[in-house]
């Protein structure tokens, strides 16, 4: 006979979905969040930085977290479903853990991975694997955020030369990395360029006063005739449709990652709500205490499903790009959603940062706004549908 009592966090029996070594990688991701992350995140977001950032990116490369889902040059070669659960976990303990090794993992080392000559490869991916080496990704502008074909940052050739000029914004990781690659126009169209930040001309000022992701670095890039050899340009990036494909690989680990973080919140609510007594009995005696409840676990359980879905699809080779913007729009939809609810439902406390809620709120907002907003993704979805485009 079947237990049929449902098991409050995993109502669906997802777990029964994941083979002996997924459980494996994602238990090795929730230690770390656990033991690195979880005991200090508040204190970070609080004072807005990382003290021992380099040294939490080693450790993140012992766990293989950085390129992880890449083959070759030190990275772990592990499958997409192990990234996503890997994701998944680093979220739960603060978006901005994950937003490091996304960025650093699916942004730069994917667009050297995807695109770049073996010289570039051997240069910064066992080096970025290993958390040795930091990597940011400069697309966003001040002036061209969802329409990045418009962007001004140019690349002029001067003899064997590139020459670099422009500025980008928001962009993770800035201030700290050791390379950037940052995407220019030239007279035949958009360019990726590997950028050390050594480099003369290139400034990276750290944008400070976030209210979100204030356990992550953000920052300008400043690039003032940074002159670079040939051998700098990525050789395989041709157009917009180079860094866009970047974008559709970090994409796919914040549907996994956004989960993460409603859940921790969903968890908090649930706590609270068997603990926290008014008018005589725990809130969670109440009618409408338990249909939020009930409505939260639905849509992070649908959200966890739908992103095991697409983790399975990416591995099997037949995800659509579309489909990354479904799991996209909807799961940081839902869980912004559930961090909302959470909050309220934490009363007084739901605004301090002794509970994890407001502080993974907050973060959501960026992360529903990075990696195409949702109006974007409804755009893309839109013209699916329709096959009418209507983003001008
Ligand atoms: C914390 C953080 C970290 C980031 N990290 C990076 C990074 O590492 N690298 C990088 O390159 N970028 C990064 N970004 C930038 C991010 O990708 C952009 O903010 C995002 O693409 C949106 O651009 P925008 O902010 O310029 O908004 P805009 O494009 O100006 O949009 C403003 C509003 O208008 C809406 N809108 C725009 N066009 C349309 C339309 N056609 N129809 C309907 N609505 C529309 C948008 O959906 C949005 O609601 C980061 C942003 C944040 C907040």
């Amino acid at each position: 006979m079947t237990d049929s009592r449902l098991r409050p966090d995993d109502p669906l029996g997802l777990d029964d979905l994941l083979s002996d070594d997924e459980r494996a990688v994602r238990g090795a991701a929730r230690e770390f969040t656990q033991r690195v992350v979880a005991p200090h995140i508040a204190d970070w977001f609080e004072t807005g930085g990382i003290p021992n950032l380099r040294e939490i990116a080693r450790e993140l490369g012992r766990l293989g977290a950085l390129g992880m889902h890449l083959h070759g040059y030190g990275c772990a070669g592990l499958t997409a479903v192990d990234y996503g659960l890997t994701c998944t976990e680093l979220e739960a303990g603060d978006s901005g853990i994950r937003s490091f090794v996304s960025v650093q993992g699916s942004l730069a080392m994917y667009a050297i991975w995807r695109y770049g000559s073996d010289e570039q490869k051997q240069r910064w991916l066992p080096a970025m694997a290993a958390g040795e080496a930091i990597g940011c990704f400069g697309l966003t502008e001040p002036d061209h955020g969802s329409d990045p074909a418009s962007m001004r940052t140019t690349a002029t050739r001067d003899r064997d030369d590139w020459v670099l000029n422009g500025r980008k914004a928001w962009i993770t990781n800035g201030s700290i990395a050791d390379v950037a690659i940052v995407w220019a126009r030239t007279e035949n169209g958009i360019r990726g360029f590997v950028v050390p930040t050594s480099t003369r001309g290139f400034t990276a000022p750290e944008i400070k006063h976030k209210l979100s992701l204030r356990a992550s670095v953000t920052s300008e890039l400043v690039l003032d005739d940074v002159r670079l050899p040939s051998s700098a340009e990525l050789p395989l990036a041709h157009g917009l449709s180079a860094p866009l494909s970047c974008l559709n690989e970090a994409r796919f680990g914040i549907v996994w990652g956004a989960m993460g973080a409603a859940r921790t919140a969903f968890e908090a609510a649930l706590e609270y709500a068997k603990t926290r007594t008014q008018f005589g009995k725990p809130i969670g005696g109440f009618q409408l205490t338990q249909a939020k409840l009930v409505d939260m676990s639905v849509e992070l359980h649908k959200g966890l499903l739908l992103a095991l879905h697409l983790g399975r699809r990416k591995d099997a080779g037949t995800l659509a790009s579309e489909q990354v913007s479904f799991g996209k729009l909807n799961n940081t939809r839902a869980a912004l959603e559930i961090c909302r609810t959470a909050r309220g439902m934490l009363g007084a406390n739901g605004i301090s940062l002794e509970f994890p809620v407001i502080r993974h709120m907050a973060n959501l907002e960026s992360v529903l706004t990075y990696e195409g907003t949702v109006e974007m993704h409804t755009l893309v979805l839109g013209q699916a549908l329709t096959g009418l485009a209507a983003f001008r």
